[in-house]
């Protein structure tokens, strides 16, 4: 079979490699399609950790091809997503059930092999059905979807809210639209290519803002700005310093903020503790996707998330190192790499 593989820093080969075998509780999935995310392009500059030689590929979902000797609730032909992230639990954190802290994450397309591949080996307890008459490619979105989804518990949005949304990557399209599932009415999106801001409000943003158009304060929460006053939450989904310091200044008093974009590691950024402190901010992080797939396989099976507009284009997996190894296009939100191409 084909497969992506890291061997280095830099050194990402699509080349032929041994169909791997099912232990006794794995699934072997054929996949239909398979994400590319920043993420993929850390790994690539050796900007995150992992382990290579690795197939990467961590936003997959496909048809089980083969079974384990105790693999139960699954048949051959199922449609299924796989949750990356494997949880050791037996570790405190995760006996305390926050298995995204698991001091032992194992991560498929990280540590071990993943989905940019022909084939994928998942753990039975890491897999999720889907309907048989789902759109191939919409699975591979239950990764990134299942995130976003930890990030609006976290943000506990109540019906009536007015959200706020940084930032028109994926990560915010799939957030802007969870928060209307929550029950927002007023959903602002800021993000600083047009093409972005109009996708925003196809998916169900009531507006969006141009930060590069005038201070986002002002537009937002000034005195003539669309929420007056600040918002009940904000979702940084930028992973910029000045998108998480806009953050504390567009929540009303006694409003959450919630991180979900990464920073650069051992980045900083200048906040004032007194300004939170005497408006009591909720200033929450959230990391990956505990006990999440479940519901955003749910959620994509039923069809209550815009996914068709997200694919930007499919790829082959011949094509894909290409497309790990450069920025991102302009215009450009979800690149899916198809290996049947
Ligand atoms: P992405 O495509 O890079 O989206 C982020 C977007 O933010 C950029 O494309 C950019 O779009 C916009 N942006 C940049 N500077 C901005 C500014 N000053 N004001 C407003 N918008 C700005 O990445 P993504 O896949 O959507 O992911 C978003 C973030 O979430 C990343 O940091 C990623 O690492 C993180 N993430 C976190 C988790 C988690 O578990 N917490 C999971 C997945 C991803 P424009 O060019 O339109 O401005
Ligand atoms: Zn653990």
């Amino acid at each position: 079979m084909k497969a992506m593989r890291l061997d280095g820093v830099g050194r990402l080969f699509t080349r032929e490699v041994d169909r791997p075998s099912p232990g006794p509780d794995e699934l072997l999935i054929r996949v239909e399609a398979c994400g590319v995310c920043g993420t993929d392009r850390h790994l690539f500059h050796g900007e995150f950790p992992c382990t290579p030689p690795v197939t990467l590929g961590h936003e997959f979902s496909g048809l089980v091809e083969e079974m384990g000797s105790s693999v139960t609730g699954f048949k051959v032909g199922d449609r299924i997503t796989g949750d990356p992230n494997i949880a050791c639990g037996r570790c405190s954190h995760c006996i305390e059930g926050r298995v995204n802290l698991c001091r032992n994450l194992c991560a498929i397309g990280i540590h071990r092999d993943g989905g940019f591949a022909d084939y994928v080996l998942v753990p039975q307890r890491q897999a999720f059905l889907l309907p048989q008459g789902l759109n191939p490619m919409h699975g591979a979105f239950c990764e990134p979807l299942a995130c976003c989804l930890h990030g609006i518990d976290i943000a506990d949005i109540r019906s009536g809210a007015s959200v706020v949304v940084l930032g028109g990557g994926v990560i915010g399209l799939l957030t802007v639209q969870l928060a209307r599932l929550a029950g927002a009415t007023n959903v602002i999106l800021s993000t600083r290519q047009a093409s972005r801001r109009k996708l925003a409000e196809d998916v169900g943003a009531t507006a969006s803002v141009d930060p590069t158009k005038g201070d986002v304060g002002e537009q937002i929460c000034g005195p003539q700005g669309l929420v007056p006053g600040g918002v009940d939450v904000v979702l940084e989904c930028a992973g910029v310093g000045e998108t998480v310091q806009q953050a504390t200044r567009l929540v009303r008093p006694g409003g959450t903020v919630v991180i979900v974009g990464v920073m650069p590691q051992g980045e900083t950024i200048a906040i004032e503790p007194f300004d939170l402190l005497f408006r009591e901010i909720n200033l929450r992080t959230s990391f990956l996707n505990p006990f999440t797939h479940g519901r955003a396989a749910a959620l994509i099976a039923n069809g209550s998330i815009e996914i068709e507009k997200l694919i930007s284009r499919t790829v082959s997996l011949d094509e894909a190192s290409n497309v790990v190894s450069n920025p991102p296009a302009p215009g450009d939100v979800k690149i899916l790499v198809v290996p049947a191409r």
